[in-house]
């Protein structure tokens, strides 16, 4: 199988995207086809394993790996103890056709862990595939989960290290102690005074200066990204699509064939356009439902087709959904122009140059007989995690409580009570602070840390605390590097870290 450019002509083979991560033209990868999988051959998913299904998705896309690497990369991700629960993405029933698919069981409790912890199996081989001996640096700039996901990922793997920017004082309590409490000899996390942007920017500069590159090639280092952009950060996301349905037939909440709904909180448009991916395969999926925060321009351009990114910018208790520039949704511009790359360039030089691009009627239509979308405040967020959790004793993190109350408002708008699985893309505990007050009211918790809310999130659930959470108490904080936010500090920042 090729891979695509969806800005032009690139044409590269699996292993070669992955370690890529963007195409020269500044396109996305994508595949040159979508491999179809038979009503049979999804039934038979029904009775194997959360690996074995990766198996067998990943090597109809992953043409240029062997069966062994696929299998071997499988289970250093997701096997071994490395998920708290043996199902890796087990489906929770929250009502008769309601369920939630729980994606947060990895060693950092959001949905990220389910690509990041195959994607530094996937890169190590693409290196070894494609000849390149240098030593793999990954660099992310991130807004919480991202980057205590790739450190998890990337720690002591041989031939890679990963250096991780975040926001000083940008990020959750939680957040920043999974960060900077990371261990491993090839791990590497700096502060930025400034914020989220401030961090993504000095990144973005850093890949593309000639001399920061010729720099860390002068050490043996060649630069690359584990942003969500990467199709090997794509691939594995596709894996949970079919295995939740694979889940309702094994327990007959839903006959082989039926369509069901997926309403996913979105932010990049990574997690939903797997979905999208899996429905192209054969996955019978009626409706992706795209779920946003209070910044919900993607709410808007399914409305109105015109993506306008000119508006302000919130802060919300979802802040991994918390983001203007949807990048993945480049993947379905793509196929809304027919694979016409150069209609893309153009809609994308629009954005940069004047803040937004229009994709007319016809293509509006096609995806809105797709996707459905909406988007929920916090007030909102914080009213579904109560009202849920009152109805179902279910705890739901504010990302999955966005989703949940997206959904709440589509059927009631549309009257379509189809079969619909919730996306849950982390840890309740990963949020106490919000959720707690959220159920409890914000009195309950004035003055208390993340550690105190949850503790009284599990005494009020029963759900224990994750042992990941736990332990964040006693863990010795091991990186305190700091440093301003141009792109010059940023730049001698990883070469200290490397030093
Ligand atoms: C990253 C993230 C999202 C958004 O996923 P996208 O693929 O960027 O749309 C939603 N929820 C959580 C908890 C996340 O970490």
């Amino acid at each position: 199988m090729s891979y695509f450019s969806t800005r032009g002509n690139a044409c590269v083979t699996a292993s070669q995207a992955i370690l890529a991560g963007i195409a020269a033209d500044g396109g996305l990868y994508v595949p040159a086809m979508f491999p179809p999988f038979s009503m049979k051959d999804i039934e038979d998913m029904a009775s194997l394993s959360y690996e074995e299904r990766a198996v067998k998705v990943l090597s109809t896309y992953l043409e240029d790996y062997t069966h062994a690497e696929i299998v071997e990369s499988v289970q250093a991700a997701y096997g071994d103890g490395h998920f708290n629960d043996p199902a890796v993405a087990p489906l929770k029933r929250l009502d008769a056709n309601t369920h939630v698919l729980e994606l947060f069981h990895g060693p950092t409790l959001a949905f990220k862990d389910m690509a990041l912890q195959l994607l530094p199996q996937l890169m190590t081989r693409a290196a070894r595939k494609n000849g390149e001996n240098r030593e793999i640096a990954i660099l992310v700039a991130t807004s919480g989960d991202t980057g205590k996901a790739a450190l998890e990922g990337f720690r002591n793997v041989p031939g890679t290290s990963c250096t991780v920017f975040y926001p000083l004082d940008g990020v959750s309590e939680v957040q920043q102690l999974q960060m900077t409490t990371t261990d491993g000899n090839n791990t590497h996390v700096i502060a930025v005074r400034g914020n989220f942007d401030d961090a993504q920017t000095g990144v973005k500069q850093l890949f593309g200066s000639e001399d920061f590159i010729g720099s860390m090639d002068g050490m043996g280092r060649v630069l690359s990204s584990a942003n969500s952009i990467n199709f090997g950060r794509l691939v594995p996301q596709i894996v949970y699509y079919f295995s939740a349905y694979a889940d309702l037939i094994g327990s007959g909440a839903i006959t082989p064939g039926e369509t069901v709904n997926f309403v996913v909180p979105t932010g990049n448009f990574g997690d939903i356009l797997a979905g999208h991916y899996a429905r192209n395969m054969g996955l019978p999926i009626e409706k992706l439902i795209c779920a946003s925060n209070r910044n919900d321009v993607l709410t808007d351009f399914f409305k109105t087709g015109t993506y306008d990114v000119r508006r302000m910018f919130f802060k919300t208790m979802s802040p991994s959904m918390d983001i203007l520039v949807s990048s993945n949704l480049e993947r379905l511009l793509y196929e809304s122009a027919d694979r016409d790359g150069s209609l893309v360039s153009v809609w994308m030089k629009q954005l940069k140059e004047s803040g937004s691009y229009s994709i007319g009627d016809q293509r509006r239509e096609w995806m809105n007989s797709v996707f459905a979308a909406g988007s929920a405040d916090d007030i909102e967020t914080a009213a579904e995690i109560r009202d849920v959790f009152s109805q179902h004793e279910y705890l739901m993190d504010p990302h999955t409580a966005v989703a949940s109350r997206v959904l709440r408002d589509y059927r009631l708008k549309t009257g379509d009570e189809k079969t619909t699985v919730i996306v849950s893309t982390a840890s309740p505990y990963k949020f106490a602070p919000d959720v707690a007050a959220a159920i409890q009211g914000k009195s309950a918790v004035r003055n208390l840390d993340a550690f105190a809310c949850s503790e009284i999130l599990q005494s009020i659930s029963g759900l224990p605390v994750p042992p990941q959470v736990e332990k964040l108490k006693t863990l010795p904080v091991k990186h305190d590097q700091v440093c301003d936010k141009d792109t010059q500090s940023m730049a001698d920042a990883v070469k200290k870290a490397f030093a």
